[in-house]
């Protein structure tokens, strides 16, 4: 059974809409529920880690707009309930992110059977699940889905044959929700970030990596939690209305781009060319 993680009773407004945010105790997750709470939505973070859970629905202060549930969303026991409970208190839901992701970085003969089967069942698995528990309930309004791909399901890369096996299924998961679920007024798509400054990252991301990073993406950072969670708060709005089974790069340009980006870089500025004087 799901577990709330502090008594904090949810107030029925109707009118008010619903985000449901998974993997929302930190990192990205977070960013897009402090986005949808500044825009005055009211908020069900979804997370298995009770402990940050609990310490970011007391940082957020704001009981009668958030709802906050222990629950692993590759866990379908776990997932129906907390649903269940996510409409008896809000009474609706107009959005759900599916952003709860693990990542197990290792070489392929080193990648054991049980970890290639749980880094799918969280980021495959868990969006499946918990989009078939919230369509029924968002079907009364209409809504949107937006799941959390990643470039490295765009591009394969050393390392990740299981995290971008996982999210290269997801991008398609995207599509085929959209073709089912359009009919019924939800639309799905999907926001495939490059590098985003989050512990996630800084578990997985050496110093060396980090440079790789800078010198291969043209706008020459990392993203920030909160451009991922501008990005999802657009597909989510009504601005979006006609965009359904889209993946949206939110990655400075390391998707759209071919080799060679640091050796002419080096040869070709144009800053530094146009900043010349005469
Ligand atoms: P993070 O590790 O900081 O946060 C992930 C959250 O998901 C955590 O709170 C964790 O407890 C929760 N979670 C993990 N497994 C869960 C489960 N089974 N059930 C419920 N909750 C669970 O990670 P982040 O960097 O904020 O990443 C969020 C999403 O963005 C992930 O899907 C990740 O793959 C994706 N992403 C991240 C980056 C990056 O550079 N940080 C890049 C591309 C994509």
């Amino acid at each position: 059974m799901p577990s709330r993680t502090s008594h904090a009773p949810g107030v029925r407004r109707p009118d008010v809409p619903v985000a449901v945010v998974t993997g929302g105790a930190r990192g990205i997750g977070l960013a897009i529920a402090e986005r949808f709470l500044a825009e005055g939505h009211r908020v069900a973070l979804l997370d298995i880690d009770r402990k940050t859970l609990r310490a970011t629905e007391r940082r957020l202060r704001d009981p009668d707009r958030v709802l906050a549930l222990v629950c692993d969303v590759s866990n379908q026991e776990q997932v129906k309930p907390a649903i269940r409970r996510v409409a008896k208190a809000f009474g609706r839901i107009d959005a759900l992110v599916n952003n709860a992701g693990i990542a197990i970085f290792k070489p392929v003969h080193e990648t054991k059977l049980a970890e290639w089967q749980r880094v799918l069942a969280v980021n495959l698995g868990g969006a499946f699940i918990c989009t078939q528990a919230c369509a029924p309930v968002m079907m009364k309004n209409g809504g949107a889905v937006v799941n959390i791909a990643s470039i490295s399901g765009l591009r394969a890369s050393t390392l990740r044959v299981a995290y971008g096996t996982s999210k290269a299924a997801l991008i398609h998961l995207t599509k085929q929700y959209a073709a089912e679920l359009g009919t019924v007024g939800i639309r799905v798509n999907c926001v495939a970030p490059g590098p985003v400054d989050t512990a996630m990252a800084k578990l997985v991301h050496s110093v060396a990596i980090r440079q790789d990073y800078y010198d291969t993406i043209p706008l020459n950072r990392y993203g920030t939690p909160e451009e991922i969670a501008a990005a999802v708060f657009f597909l989510c709005s009504h601005e979006a209305s006609y965009i359904n089974g889209q993946t949206l790069a939110a990655d400075g340009g390391f998707e759209a781009l071919g080799v060679g980006l640091p050796t002419l870089r080096n040869q070709f500025n144009p800053m530094r060319e146009r900043r010349k004087p005469k």
